[in-house]
């Protein structure tokens, strides 16, 4: 039980120093800055110490600001170790096969990556989306999937991105106002070829759902006039890959006398 405790926090920690970092590489990259360098405060633009960095901690000490000018550290930089931290625990609990393992952590940590890049920017970058395409071919051969089976997920997730290409190309005419990017639909194309189409549509469901969650109020705030969807898509694949059985059978449970 003890054990398990420490390999829990041993966990938590390098997600949550991945999530940072991975809220640091978006940053730069919007900001078009070099990814290399050492991390400075956005405010005052001194460079940040070893203890200024310890994931979770460091923001939980300094409450949140600044060690030398006292401005207030970007909320979303916290948000983003702890759910690095429980995206890496949540993985590791569920993945025993360490070759399934490394692919779900770095599926996990490309699709968080996107998800922030999504919130912040609006856009996807084409090449996390590449890198994702790649983890999905490597994930084929090194799980030795059945290429039957391999292609009817393709042809699912093509089958559904294509749906959504239509949604969209004939809802933005009908309604004149912009809806989901095509982005979006490429991301679903990648995702969904992990699993069946009956799951992808579940998937769609619970994305919808979450985007609806925060979406309303950012709408309702008028300070978007669209929301990003990316965050809302990962997090549902990644329930989904977490949870995939869980849910499934509670879906078919509902239609069971
Ligand atoms: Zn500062």
């Amino acid at each position: 039980m003890r054990n398990k405790l420490y390999i829990g926090a041993i966990l938590f920690f390098c997600g949550s120093a991945m999530g940072s970092f991975l809220n640091c590489i978006c940053d730069r990259m919007i900001r078009k800055e070099s990814i290399l360098g050492r991390s400075r405060c956005t405010e005052c633009s001194c460079v940040l110490e070893a203890i200024d960095l310890i994931p979770v901690f460091s923001f939980l000490f300094l409450k949140g600001r600044c060690r030398r000018c006292g401005k207030k550290i970007d909320p979303f930089c916290f948000f983003s170790e702890i759910l690095g931290g429980l995206m890496y625990v949540l993985i590791c609990r569920r993945f025993d096969c360490c070759r399934e393992l490394a692919i779900y952590l770095i599926s996990g940590s490309t699709m968080l990556l996107i998800a922030f890049y999504d919130s912040k920017s609006m856009l996807i970058p084409d090449w996390a989306m590449i890198f994702l395409l790649l983890i999905r071919i490597v994930h084929c051969f090194l799980m030795k999937e059945d290429p039957v089976v391999f292609l009817i997920r393709l042809s699912g997730s093509f089958l559904l991105s294509l749906f959504l290409s239509a949604f969209i190309f004939y809802g933005e005419r009908i309604t004149g106002k912009e809806m989901m990017g095509y982005g979006d639909v490429v991301l679903i194309l990648i995702l969904g070829s992990f699993m069946d189409l009956q799951e992808n549509l579940l998937t769609m469901f619970l994305s919808s759902l979450f985007a609806m969650i925060y979406g309303i109020p950012m709408i309702k705030k008028k300070q978007f006039h669209c929301i990003p969807f990316a965050p809302a898509i990962c997090l549902a694949y990644l329930i989904m890959f977490l949870y995939d059985r869980q849910i499934m059978h509670f879906y078919l449970s509902l239609f069971q006398k």
